[in-house]
């Protein structure tokens, strides 16, 4: 991938950060992180799994749809496809095996590594003195102790928000909302970073500064459309342009 950045109006050389240093904010006191796709590579796994699911129960997903849905909860994905290919929604049951399923093939599936740059990324943050939230739709029982091995001192229990918090997953706010309150700090004291369409919207809902890093095959305008206020190609051209985004 190239190393631009982009402003919603075209493409820019990352040596010109005139763009992001307008965007530069104050008193940022925590980032809140989204995880799949973020932290962690492992959007490949979940779209081989989602494709083959839903193909031995009868609904086509593309591995693009995949990602457009990035985000949404099991159910919630499920539903969709059931109400325009079956012309109903899912019985509870159907759904519940249909998620078993994936989450099967999902742990066939070669081990997942973190981002390229993620733990530079993170440390930079810390370096900051900024503080760093968890914010994902995940449910696994094993996150912490998983983000403690790959990113050891980075996050802390009480600051993640997953799957077993929320009654919404995203696109509806209510991740971040929740991401705030545990952190104890308004919209305007936080940034938050996404790779997903749902995800930013997600945040935008909840009224925080978000920036995109493009991990995933959509273009960068899905990004845009969604309401990210800057996208980036990688986490090293976030890296870079850090210092002059947290002021
Ligand atoms: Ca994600």
């Amino acid at each position: 991938m190239s190393e631009t950045i982009t402003n919603g109006k075209g493409r820019a050389e990352c040596s010109s950060f005139l763009n992001v240093a307008s965007l530069g904010r104050k008193n940022v006191r925590a980032i809140l992180f989204d995880m799949d796709g973020v932290l962690f590579d492992s959007m490949k796994n979940h779209a081989e799994a989602w494709v083959r699911a839903m193909k031995e129960n009868n609904l086509i997903m593309s591995r693009e749809d995949v990602y457009m849905n990035e985000g949404r909860t099991g159910e919630g994905t499920i539903d969709i496809f059931a109400r325009e290919q079956w012309g109903r929604d899912a019985t509870d049951e159907e759904k519940e095996y249909i998620y078993k399923v994936k989450s099967d093939i999902f742990n066939t599936l070669p081990h997942v590594e973190p981002i390229e740059s993620a733990l530079e990324l993170l440390q930079a943050v810390k370096g900051m003195g900024v503080e760093r939230v968890i914010v994902t739709g995940s449910g696994q029982k094993s996150l912490l102790e998983r983000l403690e091995k790959n990113f050891p001192g980075i996050f802390k229990a009480e600051l993640m928000v997953t799957a077993f918090d929320v009654k919404h997953g995203k696109p509806h706010p209510e991740p971040y909302l929740m991401g705030l309150e545990k952190a104890g700090i308004s919209a305007e004291e936080a940034m938050v970073v996404e790779n997903a369409p749902l995800g930013v919207q997600s945040a935008k809902a909840a009224g925080i500064f978000t920036i995109a890093v493009n991990t995933g095959p959509l273009p960068d305008k899905v990004l845009y459309d969604a309401g990210a206020d800057i996208v980036f190609p990688n986490h090293s051209a976030l890296l870079k342009a850090l210092p002059e985004m947290v002021l």
